[in-house]
């Protein structure tokens, strides 16, 4: 069973929104439906973009409404979709919302994993960081007493003193 709603009552339900929304005096909203046929009324998420041809030159520009892109449609859909607590989009049925949760479910098992080798692989970076340090280190100790030939620049320009600079 679907319920049909009338224009009247659709301009009612508009009203409703509009009175709740404080859209008097404010930025002016615009009316949107989502695909299972919900309203909403929202500022337009106006952003501008540029078209570029092959040579990488802008050939033109325009604005678009990154509302849109979230799947918010500007005329109440035709048939309705269902929406998926998973992707927080939509879906045309069950099974592929069933079919959704199924593959964001191996997306985050695949980020775990992704995630635990890159600990390892911090780890592996950070210990060779600190052998390179103690070689360094070692290094500096042999060359205590010529420190300042070894820190010296390759050009010959006098080395600034930090501070110094400042007056
Ligand atoms: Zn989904």
């Amino acid at each position: 069973m679907s319920i049909k709603v009338s224009p009247e009552r659709m301009q009612q339900i508009e009203k409703i929104e509009y009175g709740l929304n404080g859209d008097i005096g404010g930025l002016p909203r615009t009316t949107y439906y989502t695909p299972d046929g919900r309203v909403i009324r929202a500022i337009p998420s106006i952003r501008e973009y540029v078209v570029k041809d092959k040579d990488g030159k802008v050939s033109g520009k325009g604005i678009r409404d990154a509302n849109l892109d979230r799947g918010w449609l500007l005329s109440p859909p035709s048939v309705r979709k269902l929406p998926c607590r998973w992707c927080d989009r939509w879906h045309d049925t069950p099974e592929e919302v069933d079919a959704c949760h199924h593959q964001q479910s191996t997306l985050v098992d695949g980020e775990a994993v992704k995630a635990k080798q890159k600990e390892v692989n911090e780890v592996v970076a950070l210990k060779n960081e600190v052998a390179e340090l103690r070689a360094m280190l070692s290094k500096f100790m042999e060359a205590k007493g010529n420190v300042r030939q070894v820190f010296q620049p390759e050009t010959n320009e006098p080395t600034q003193v930090p501070g110094e600079a400042r007056g």
